[in-house]
C-alpha cells in the first residue's frame, strides 16, 4: 500500500479520539450499550495525565475539608462504590483483571476535624483511626511523635496502569494507532461527518457517520481547532511531582498542612524492577512548579522527613516530574467542580477533571448522544484489522532518567 492511499471507508456511531481513562473508559460503556464504537490514540494508551496520576477515587473529602460541602465533593460521593463495583465484576466495564493498590486513602491532620466529621453527609465515609489502631506500616512511619489525627477515608486506590491494560485488552479490535498530525474532521456544507485519520505510515482511514468525542486531555486544544462553529476553552494547572524510590513501606496518605488542601500526598507503586516508589503530591506540587527539580526533591524529602520520621529518605533517590492538568476552562482558573463537557453539533470536548469522574463522564456523553437522537444498533462494529493497535504507555517512574 503506498503512501497517503486511502485504504478504507468505514462506519461507526461513535469515534473517540484519546486513549487516556476518559477515552478507554467511554469506548467499554458504549459498546457494552450497542454502539459501534472506534478510539484512535495518536502516541500510546495513557501517555497523556492518566499513567501520571496518582489513581486515588476520591469521594469528595478532600474537597470538603473547609467545612462546606462543595459540587466537587457532592458530584465525587458516588465514585468510590462505582469503580469498586467495577473491580470486582459487579458492573460494565469488568475490571477484575485491574490492581487495587489500597482499600482506603488515610489522611493526618494538626487540627480537629470534629465539625466536619459530625456532618451527615460524611458520615460513612471518614473514620477517625485511634492511635493504637493505626495500621503498620504506617504507624512505624509516623514514628511514636506522631501529631494530629489519623483518618481513614473511604478513597480507594487503584494501579491505573492495570485498569488501562484490562480495558485496552478488552477493546483491542476497536484501537486505532494514528499519527497526530493526520487528523481531519470529513464535513459536508459545515457539518462534521466523520474524521479521517492516518497511520505511522501514511495509510488514510476514514470513518462516516459517527459523532466524534474528543478525550485528548491537552490534546483537545489543538483538535478543537477544527471544529468549524469553534471549540470550549481550555486551561492548564502545572504540577511538579515526586518521585522516591528505594526501600520504602507501602504508604497511601494526605497530610493536612494549615490550609484545607492537602500539603503532601502520598500514593505507593513498584517499578519495572520491583524497587518500591513513592509518588508524592499536594500543594507541595502545586507550589513545586517554581522550583528547579534538586530543590523540589530536597523540599520533599525535608518536609516528608518531619511527617513520617520513621521512614529512611535519605538514601532514596528521587526525580520529578513536571505535568499539566489540562481542564475545560473555569472562570476562577481554579480547578471545575466536575467534569466538563461541550458539544458543538457532532463533536464533543470532554475533560473530566478527575480519573475518579470516567464513570460519570461515559454516562453523560451516553446521555448527550441519546438526546441528539443517537440510538445503539445503528451500525454494525466496523473492521479495523490490519491497522496498527496503540501499545500502553510506561510510568513515569520508569521513564525518568534524571535520579538526583
Ligand atoms: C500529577 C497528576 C495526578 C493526578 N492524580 C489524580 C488522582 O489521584 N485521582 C484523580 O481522580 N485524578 C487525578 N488526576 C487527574 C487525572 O489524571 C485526569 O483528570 C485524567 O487522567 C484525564 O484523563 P483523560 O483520559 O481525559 O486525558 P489524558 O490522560 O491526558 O489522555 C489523553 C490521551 O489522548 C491522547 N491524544 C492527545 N492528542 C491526541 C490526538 N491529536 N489524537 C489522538 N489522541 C491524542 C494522549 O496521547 C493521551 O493518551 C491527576 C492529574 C495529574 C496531572
Amino acid at each position: 500500500m503506498g503512501a497517503n492511499a486511502l485504504i478504507e471507508d468505514i462506519r461507526a456511531d461513535v469515534v473517540i479520539l484519546g486513549g487516556g481513562i476518559t477515552g478507554l473508559w467511554l469506548l467499554a460503556h458504549l459498546r457494552a450499550r450497542g454502539y459501534a464504537a472506534v478510539l484512535c490514540e495518536a502516541r500510546a494508551l495513557g501517555a497523556g495525565q492518566t499513567l501520571c496520576s496518582q489513581g486515588i477515587i476520591h469521594g469528595g473529602l478532600k474537597y470538603a475539608l473547609g467545612g462546606a460541602l462543595s459540587e466537587a465533593s457532592r458530584a465525587l460521593t458516588h465514585m468510590p462504590a462505582r469503580w469498586r463495583d467495577c473491580l470486582e465484576g459487579a458492573r460494565t466495564p469488568d475490571l477484575r483483571g485491574a490492581r487495587l493498590l489500597s482499600a482506603h486513602q488515610y489522611l493526618v491532620s494538626g487540627w480537629r476535624l470534629a465539625g466536619f466529621l459530625a456532618s451527615r453527609m460524611l458520615q460513612g465515609r471518614v473514620n477517625r483511626v485511634d492511635s493504637g489502631q493505626v495500621p503498620e506500616p504506617f504507624a512505624a512511619a509516623l514514628g511514636p511523635s506522631a501529631r494530629g489525627g489519623v483518618y481513614q477515608l473511604d478513597e480507594p486506590v487503584v494501579d491505573v496502569r492495570s485498569v488501562l491494560a484490562v480495558l485496552g485488552h478488552a477493546h483491542a479490535d476497536a484501537l486505532l494507532a494514528v499519527d497526530a498530525d493526520g487528523t481531519r474532521l470529513l464535513q459536508d456544507a459545515g457539518d462534521v461527518t466523520g474524521l479521517e485519520v492516518r497511520d505511522r505510515e501514511g495509510r488514510r482511514l476514514r470513518i462516516r457517520g459517527g459523532h466524534v468525542v474528543l478525550c485528548a486531555g491537552a490534546g483537545n486544544e489543538g483538535l478543537g481547532r477544527m471544529i468549524p462553529s469553534g471549540a470550549a476553552p481550555m486551561q492548564r494547572r502545572p504540577l511538579c511531582m515526586v518521585m522516591l524510590r528505594g526501600a520504602l513501606p507501602e504508604l497511601y496518605a494526605h497530610w493536612l498542612g494549615t490550609s484545607a488542601a492537602p500539603r503532601v500526598t502520598v500514593t505507593s507503586h513498584r517499578d519495572a524492577r520491583g524497587t518500591p516508589v513513592w509518588y508524592v503530591g499536594g500543594e507541595l506540587a502545586e507550589s513545586g512548579v517554581a522550583r528547579e527539580p534538586e530543590a523540589q526533591v530536597r523540599r520533599a524529602r525535608e518536609e516528608l522527613s518531619r511527617l513520617v520520621p520513621g521512614v529512611d529518605l535519605a538514601s532514596c533517590a528521587g526525580a520529578v516530574l513536571s505535568v499539566d492538568r489540562a481542564e475545560g476552562r473555569h472562570a476562577s482558573g481554579q480547578r471545575p467542580d466536575g467534569p466538563v463537557l461541550a458539544r458543538a453539533g457532532a463533536v464533543t470536548q470532554v475533560w473530566p477533571t478527575k480519573l475518579a469522574f470516567a464513570p460519570l463522564v461515559a454516562e453523560q456523553v451516553e446521555a448527550r448522544l441519546s438526546l441528539g437522537g443517537m440510538r445503539p444498533g445503528r451500525c454494525p462494529m466496523p473492521s479495523t484489522q490490519g491497522w496498527p493497535r496503540p501499545a500502553l504507555a510506561p510510568l513515569p517512574w520508569d521513564e525518568a532518567r534524571a535520579w538526583c
